[in-house]
């Protein structure tokens, strides 16, 4: 994730201290005290077979503890999910390995010597409402102007006694501005490209203070032009995993920990929990005895965003090779602001469109057929009518997807990058909570949710 409002200190200087919180919460900490003591996990359940999960139940079994992995769907991967169905692998979920220097997930690309390809966003043809290029002069001075729009917004937001959504402190800014049609069409695309398809949420909901939270590896975005399930396969290479196990009630005691899934129940020392921030909200799993209140509360203020992705295949490219992105401007928003010139990076010639935000949520609810007319409706107004129909395509509905019901993690007005470590918390020896919404460092990523494996992996066997 890259935003840059420089919002990063004062939200340090905002943190609360939540801490003591979970030490007052269930007495269920002590009497697993004592009965550690007596004897340490050594059968383990490990819930979800994302990357979170899977480096978790690596991780323990290479320190010698019998995990069994629990996965409610038919595949593994969680929200890393490679399609071959159009015959060229397509990345449904995650694309990018962001940042590779000293990023974990680079490194495992180059242990297995898994190809990986640059990305650079920068290389963009922009688009007007007309359907005509925007010339680099006229690109760069009203991109000028919406980096100077945004980083009032965020000063406005630094200096508010209360946290504004992203969206009112830029309202303040525009209420004071002129802008010309064009200008305000990029204002709003770049705010787009920046926050809403990057977060997956609109502009109204995103917390200004924790819209920086986290941290960022160097080394430029990288993608697996085979895909990323090839690192999914490695890493679970060896694992126990059972597919088709959806869980739908855990229960705890200081004596361990019990698993029923739609099919049959598991038992075991202690369990690490990936599931998503989605999943937990939606209530489908019933936990016994209930979470404790303050991670509830956690989980409640903890939005899940949503970005999906439309994926068309060409029987030829109509499109500039010259360019990795394509932009497009509106008059009427929201509509399709963002493509990726596929063909880029797998000789097919194709376009994938990025939406995020209620715009993609809107979109979910249509047929393909409508879904594709809107987005040639964009795609004609710069390249003519006579742009071939797309031979095939596909659609992310992440939001309708029971095993994830959202793409990932954000911070809401009214919310706090705390809430995360209140996430990760475990309940005394027997529940570890592990994904990518417990990272506070890296959340969002692959890399957060596979370091937050090993993190809790790593806790469990320290306990
Ligand atoms: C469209 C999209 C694009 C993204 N792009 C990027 C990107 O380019 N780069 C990047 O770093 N990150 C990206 N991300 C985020 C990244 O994919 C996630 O942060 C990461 O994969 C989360 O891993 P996880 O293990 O925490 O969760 P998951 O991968 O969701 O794993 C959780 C597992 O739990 C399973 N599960 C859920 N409910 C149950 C149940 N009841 N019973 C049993 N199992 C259950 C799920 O099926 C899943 O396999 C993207 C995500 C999406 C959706």
């Amino acid at each position: 994730m890259s935003p840059i409002l420089p919002v990063k200190s004062l939200f340090k200087r905002r943190q609360f201290l939540q801490l003591s919180l979970f030490a007052s919460t269930l007495g269920l900490s002590l009497a697993c005290a004592e009965n550690r003591a007596q004897s340490s996990p050594q059968k383990v359940l490990v819930i979800g077979a994302g990357i979170a999960g899977l480096a978790a139940a690596r991780e323990l079994q290479g320190q010698g503890f019998q995990v069994t992995v629990l996965e409610g769907r038919d595949r593994i991967g969680g929200r890393i999910h490679t399609s071959r169905t159009l015959g060229f692998p397509v990345d449904l979920g995650a694309s990018w390995i962001h940042g590779i220097t000293d990023n974990p997930i680079a490194t495992l690309a180059k242990a297995w010597q898994i190809p990986i390809l640059p990305t650079d966003f920068d290389n963009i043809i922009l688009y007007n409402n007309q359907g005509n290029p925007m010339s680099d002069r006229d690109f760069e001075v009203s991109y000028a102007l919406y980096e100077e729009i945004r980083d009032r917004a965020a000063s406005i937001a630094e200096n508010s006694e209360q946290d504004l959504s992203l969206g009112a402190a830029l309202q303040q800014v525009l209420a004071a501005q002129t802008l010309t049609p064009q200008q305000a069409q990029l204002i709003e695309w770049g705010f787009n490209s920046e926050f809403v398809t990057e977060f997956g949420a609109d502009l109204e909901s995103l917390s200004s203070w924790y819209v920086d939270e986290g941290s960022e590896f160097d080394g430029g975005d990288y993608l697996f032009p085979q895909g990323y399930d090839q690192i999914i396969t490695r890493l679970a290479n060896n694992l126990e995993i059972q597919l088709q196990q959806k869980v739908t009630e855990i229960r705890y005691s200081s004596s361990g920990v019990s698993v029923t899934t739609e099919r049959e129940s598991f038992t075991a020392d202690a369990a690490i929990l990936t599931l998503p921030v989605g999943v937990l909200k939606s209530g489908t799993i019933q936990f016994s005895p209930e979470l404790p209140k303050h991670k509830q509360a956690a989980i409640t203020r903890l939005n899940m965003g949503l970005l999906n992705k439309v994926i068309f295949k060409f029987s030829e490219q109509f499109w500039s090779q010259d360019y990795q992105r394509l932009g497009y401007l509106h008059e009427n928003s929201p509509d399709f602001y963002e493509f990726l010139n596929g063909s880029f990076y797998s000789k097919n010639p194709v376009l994938i469109a990025f939406i995020g935000g209620s715009f993609a949520r809107e979109i979910e609810q249509l047929s393909e057929e409508k879904i594709r007319e809107r987005v040639l409706r964009v795609l004609r107004r710069s390249y003519g009518d006579r742009i071939p129909e797309p031979e095939s395509m596909m659609v992310t509905r992440w939001s309708q997807d029971p095993f994830a019901f959202g793409s990932y993690s954000h911070i809401a007005v009214g919310g706090e990058s705390s809430d995360r470590d209140i996430l990760a918390e475990p309940i005394g020896d027997r529940l570890f909570f592990a994904g990518e919404a417990t990272s506070r460092d890296y959340p969002a990523t692959v890399h957060g949710a596979y370091l937050s494996g090993i993190r809790e992996a790593k806790r469990l066997v320290k306990r």
